[in-house]
């Protein structure tokens, strides 16, 4: 997609200042800030399993700015393959006029047309009537259908049980509205004026044999271009910030893209002459093609901006190691810098990690505090409670 304000696949074009006499813009969710790309590129090198983009955009003219911790909206536009997929399995013509709109530009910016959700899939058998899909939903209480829907999106829902009666309007009257996606800002306003980045890792998989990719992710990945424009808002984030006193000890924990916050905290520490400790506690599969921004990183290590870095790359050798695992190797001195006021930031998989981190963290604690488990525990409570850990998981 190529730069140009005239283009219908530009998002929220309507928002685009378009002059002097046009009043001044307040940008947010509902009114989201078209954002030129300045650079985008892939962070993983030859050889890597894994797609995770650095995104540069462009905050000029917007009044926008941020903070450290601070997450950034993206508005997603739907991708042509899967507009062409949908369209088609549904009999329908791409130039169909929803409102003011032809069908194919409706659903590119305003539906979502790949989640199958509960509520879209009984709207779609209130509009089609269709008898098998009926007795499919109704099998064994709903659970065996609540199965089926398990991997699968809504073109398997079209294609599985057809209707050859939709109109343009009445389809998408069933779809749900096209949600922004959330990612942790990458960069300080401080280090770079009107800018924001964001670390982005492509989503892509496979099932029920077909390739499946990511919305928003693989909207970054595969369509956005430098020069184009990307709809965005700021989310704030109170729950993940920097220690007030600048000489407060970090201790960051970022595997993955989770290292996105941490850069932002750097970046603003470096910038703003703040000089307390720092210790980043990175992981990935592989260190030859999947530190993310390691030149950056060990910059600031031989710079003495950052005090301390440790890496946990996976796949390296025989044995799995991951973040979790360097703290444990670490306790003493994670537990020492604890002791001094560190606080303790996690950033990325809530899934597995953050609770891997989590339960390294009160073993540590235990072990070299000599504690019990629930004066461990009571210890992460007050952590908590005075802000030093914190977390924006995801
Ligand atoms: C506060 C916050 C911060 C975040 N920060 C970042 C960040 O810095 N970087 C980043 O990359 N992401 C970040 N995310 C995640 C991001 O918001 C998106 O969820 C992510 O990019 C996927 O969105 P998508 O539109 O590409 O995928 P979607 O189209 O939303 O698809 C994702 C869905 O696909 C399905 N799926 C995915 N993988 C598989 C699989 N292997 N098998 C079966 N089903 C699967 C799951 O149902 C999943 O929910 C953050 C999220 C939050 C809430």
């Amino acid at each position: 997609m190529s730069d140009s304000s005239a283009s219908p696949s530009q998002p929220n074009q309507e928002n685009l200042p378009t002059g002097a006499a046009a009043p001044p813009l307040a940008f947010d969710k509902k009114n989201p800030f078209p954002a030129q790309v300045i650079r985008k590129v892939l962070l993983n090198g030859a050889g890597s399993k894994k797609e995770v983009y650095h995104l540069e955009l462009s905050l000029k003219d917007s009044g926008l700015t941020y903070l450290p911790g601070d997450a950034l909206g993206v508005f997603p536009l739907n991708r042509p393959k899967d507009l062409q997929a949908v369209m088609a399995a549904a009999g329908l013509n791409a130039n169909s006029k929803v409102g003011e709109k032809t069908l194919v530009e409706a659903l590119e910016r305003d539906f979502d047309i790949t989640t199958l959700s509960a509520s879209v899939a009984k709207k779609y058998l209130a509009a089609t009537e269709n008898e098998a899909l009926r007795e499919a939903m109704e099998a064994d209480g709903g659970a065996a259908f609540k199965e089926w829907c398990k991997g699968r999106q809504l073109i398997d829902l079209l294609e599985e049980y057809p209707f050859a009666g939709w109109t343009a309007e009445a389809f998408t009257s069933i779809l749900r509205k096209l949600n922004p996606r959330l990612y942790s800002i990458a960069s300080s306003v401080a280090h770079h004026d009107e800018e924001v980045h964001l670390t982005i890792a492509a989503v892509r998989y496979e099932s029920f044999g077909r390739n499946r990719e990511g919305v928003a992710s693989c909207y970054v990945a595969d369509e956005l271009q430098e020069g184009d424009r990307v709809g965005i808002f700021f989310h704030t984030n109170k729950n993940f910030r920097l220690p007030e006193s600048s000489d407060t000890p970090i201790i960051m924990v970022g595997p993955g893209t989770g290292i996105a916050p941490f850069r932002s905290f750097i970046e603003e520490r470096v910038a703003t002459g703040r000089n307390g400790d720092s210790w980043l506690v990175f992981g990935d599969q592989h260190a030859a093609c999947d530190f993310l921004y390691g030149s950056e990183w060990e910059k600031y290590l031989a710079g003495g901006q950052l005090t301390r870095l440790d890496l946990a790359f996976s796949r390296d050798q025989e044995e799995k190691v991951y973040v979790q695992d360097r703290l444990r190797e670490n306790g003493a001195d994670v537990f020492a810098w604890l002791e001094r006021g560190a606080h303790f930031y996690v950033c990325g998989d809530a899934t597995y990690m953050a609770k891997d981190v989590h339960q390294a963290l009160l073993g540590i604690i235990a072990e070299h505090g000599s504690m019990s488990e629930e004066e461990a525990t009571e210890y992460v409570n007050q952590l908590k409670k005075s802000r030093r850990y914190q977390r924006d998981v995801y």
